[in-house]
C-alpha cells in the first residue's frame, strides 16, 4: 500500500504554521483548509476522464471531463475541518460522515454515528486529519467498503508510522495521502511532534 507525502514546499510551510501552538484557532480553520486542498489534488491526481466535444470561440474541440463521481467521507468531527476545499474543487461531490470517537483513556473508537450515500462506482475518499493508531481509520475503511466502495483512499494531514501500519494491515490495497509522517505516538496515543488535538484546535475547545 503506496504512502503518498505531500512534496509542494507549500505543505511543508502550512504544516509548520499548524503544528506551532501558538497558532489560534481562526488562523488554525485557514491553514487546514489549506494543506486539505493540496491533499484533495494530490490524492485525486489519478482520477479517470473522458473525452468531451466542445466548440471553444473559434473551433470544435476534444476536450477531456471527469468520469468518475467523488465522494467524501470525513470522519466526526476532526475531518470536518478537511471539507470544505474538497466541495470547492469537486462541486457535485457526495458527503458521507462517520462519527468515531476516541476514549481518551483506551484510545479504542467507537462508531456513535454512520450516515453514508451509495458509494458503488465513485472514487471515495475518507478524510481524518490526524492518523494515530489507525483505529478509526481502519473502522471507517471497513464502513465505506461495506456500503459497496472498490476504489477508496485514506487522506490526513499527520499520520504516524503506527497508523500507517494498522491501516496497512486491516486494507492492504487502500492508498494513503498525507502531508507528514511523523516519528511516533506517545503514551496517551498523540502523535510526535505532531499539532496536539486537532478538534480542539480547530473549534477552540
Ligand atoms: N488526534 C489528534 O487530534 N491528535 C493526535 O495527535 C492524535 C489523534
Amino acid at each position: 500500500m503506496p504512502l503518498h507525502l505531500l512534496s509542494h514546499p507549500l505543505g511543508q510551510h502550512v504544516l509548520t504554521h499548524l503544528r506551532d501552538k501558538t497558532t489560534k484557532p481562526a488562523l488554525f480553520r485557514t491553514l487546514s483548509y489549506q494543506i486539505s486542498l493540496l491533499l484533495a489534488l494530490d490524492a485525486t491526481r489519478g482520477l479517470a476522464t473522458e473525452e468531451k466535444q466542445i466548440e471553444t470561440p473559434l473551433e470544435p474541440c476534444a476536450g477531456r471531463v471527469l468520469s468518475k463521481p467523488v465522494a467524501v467521507v470525513p470522519i466526526l468531527r476532526a475531518g470536518l475541518g478537511m471539507l470544505q476545499p474538497f466541495h470547492d474543487v469537486f462541486p457535485d461531490v457526495c458527503v458521507g460522515y462517520i462519527g468515531l470517537e476516541r476514549d481518551h483513556t483506551t484510545a479504542i473508537a467507537h462508531s456513535y454515528y454512520c450516515k453514508l450515500p451509495p458509494l458503488t462506482g465513485k472514487r471515495v475518499l475518507v478524510v481524518d486529519p490526524m492518523l494515530a493508531t489507525g483505529g478509526s481509520a481502519a473502522q471507517a475503511l471497513t464502513l465505506v467498503k461495506a456500503q459497496g466502495a472498490t476504489d477508496v483512499a485514506f487522506v490526513c494531514i499527520v499520520a504516524s508510522p503506527e497508523g500507517v501500519a494498522t491501516v496497512q494491515k486491516a486494507h492492504p490495497e487502500i492508498d494513503i495521502h498525507a502531508g507528514a509522517l511523523d516519528r511516533a505516538l506517545n503514551d496517551r496515543k498523540y502523535i510526535l511532534p505532531g499539532l496536539g488535538d486537532f478538534g480542539d484546535r480547530l473549534y477552540g475547545t
